[in-house]
């Protein structure tokens, strides 16, 4: 096999990143949009010992799930990589992964829900982080072409609320009228690194961030008076980031003008947000999630819950009107004061949430003899820790609701979990994010 050279492959099998999978000559070979059950000429790409990458040069035989997506290449790759996949069968593709993952891990007798799918399969995200960059000698919005920092010119993102797109395109067009330059990441020069904005679902109020490399610039002011303008935003924050670094958002926010944060509701509870602070951002799908997790827990009035890797204290301030009491953690502080906040805001004073890493601060609360009912966890991708498991075990809950957003790390924590005296039956997939590979599940461990 050499590179450049045409293949015919017959497309069996989805990879975990929907890559579309055949087997040709001994070798495993991955391309890019192809389907299972299509039989297409592909080119190789890049050959290495047992694999190589291939890309679609004719399809000669359809699948039937294809959907033809009128979408650039790059935003189909870089943004939207399931978009050519009918909906039903993306979210058939999310259970197979946890299927595989339980399959491989011998627990091929938990059973995996159908995919709850999400109200709405694009526009649905309620924030959007851009880069911005010069392109053809001016200042342009868009995405990084996938595992590059080229910039692809874009206007309609696709998978985010179109009211956050107009908000980004009239933000773009006040930044170029002043000249004010886009950031060089090369030299660590220029000024607009990214374009953050966040649209409230429930009240329309939108922040606008600009994610700048000085606290200061030319024409500031009156850039800021014109995005001010802006039909619905509410909010205009200066976020420094002085650093050569790929991380998004340096540590200091500053007003430029109107609110510090943004409203939004899940259900009926209120919730201000911070810039920095993390919010679910499919609105209309988090709710269901939430329903889910929270049925799952069976609440009882006496019952004292935590609530870690809280966030701005979503889930436990939705159940705390339910239950005795809710203590939870989170390791971003404007986050922490948002759901201390937040549980004043709506009238809770059964709820405290505090500053740390869950696995120290649960440690400690074990070891002050707290004793626990129900946890709910909503750990990032890379999961729990050993130390936050055995440090939860020891408050002696009934119920642990474990809500992830990367099942291979949730099943290696539920196995920790099963050694130490507790058992789960199902795992429920929920589509937070269409059009995409991101898989987020739900399920309830309980004490034997
Ligand atoms: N439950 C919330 C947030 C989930 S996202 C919601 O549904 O909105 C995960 C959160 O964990 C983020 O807010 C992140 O800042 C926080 N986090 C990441 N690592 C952490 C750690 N080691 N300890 C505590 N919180 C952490």
């Amino acid at each position: 096999m050499k590179k450049n050279e045409i293949v015919e492959l017959d497309i069996t099998d989805l990879s975990y990143e929907a890559m579309g999978v055949a087997h040709y000559e001994g070798m495993t070979i991955f391309v890019n949009n192809a389907l299972p059950g299509e039989k297409i000429k592909a080119k190789l790409l890049k050959i290495k010992k047992n694999f190589a990458f291939a890309k679609i040069e004719k399809i000669i035989k359809e699948s039937p799930d294809r959907v033809n997506v009128k979408l650039n290449h790059w935003v189909q790759t870089g943004l939207a990589s399931l978009a050519h996949i009918k909906y039903d069968k993306q979210l058939e593709f999310k259970r197979n992964q946890v299927v595989n993952l339980l399959h491989k891990a011998d627990l091929d007798k938990i059973e995996v829900g159908q995919t709850l799918p999400s109200p709405q399969e694009v526009g649905y995200r309620n924030k959007a982080q851009v880069p911005v960059r010069k392109v053809k000698g001016q200042l342009d919005i868009g995405f990084f072409r996938r595992h590059s920092h080229d910039l692809v010119p874009l206007t309609n993102f696709f998978t985010t609320d179109p009211e956050i797109d107009r908000v980004l395109v009239a933000v773009r067009d006040i930044l170029r009228k002043y000249n004010v330059p886009a950031y060089d990441e090369i030299h660590n020069k220029g000024e607009i690194r990214y374009l953050d904005v966040r649209r409230s679902k429930a009240t329309g109020e939108i922040m606008v961030i600009l994610v700048a490399l000085h606290k200061d610039f030319e024409h500031l002011q009156d850039i800021t008076q014109e995005i001010s303008q802006i039909d619905k935003v509410t909010s205009i924050v200066l976020n420094h980031n002085p650093k050569k670094t790929n991380v998004i958002l340096g540590k200091k926010d500053y007003l430029l003008w109107g609110e510090p944060q943004i409203t939004d509701k899940i259900g009926d509870v209120s919730f201000k947000i911070s810039p920095q602070s993390f919010f679910q951002i499919n609105s209309l799908q988090t709710p269901r999630l939430y329903d889910l997790a929270i049925q799952k827990a069976d609440l009882k009035p006496d019952d004292v819950v935590i609530d870690a890797y809280s966030g701005i204290g979503t889930i436990g301030l939705s159940v705390a009107k339910h239950v005795k009491a809710v203590r939870g953690m989170e390791v971003i502080k404007p986050a922490v004061d948002d759901a201390n906040a937040n549980a004043k805001l709506n009238g809770i004073t059964n709820a405290e949430y505090v500053v740390g890493k869950a696995e120290e601060v649960m440690p400690r609360w074990a070891k002050e003899g707290l004793k626990t009912d129900v946890i709910f966890v909503d750990p990032p991708r890379k999961g729990l820790t050993p130390e936050f498991i055995d440090a939860a075990v020891e408050t002696d809950p009934k119920k642990i609701v474990y809500i992830s957003c990367n099942p291979a790390t949730m099943v290696r924590d539920l196995q920790l979990f099963q050694e130490q005296g507790y058992d789960f039956n199902e795992i429920d997939p929920v589509d937070m994010f269409p059009q995409t590979p991101h898989v987020e599940a739900v399920t309830v461990l309980e004490k034997k």
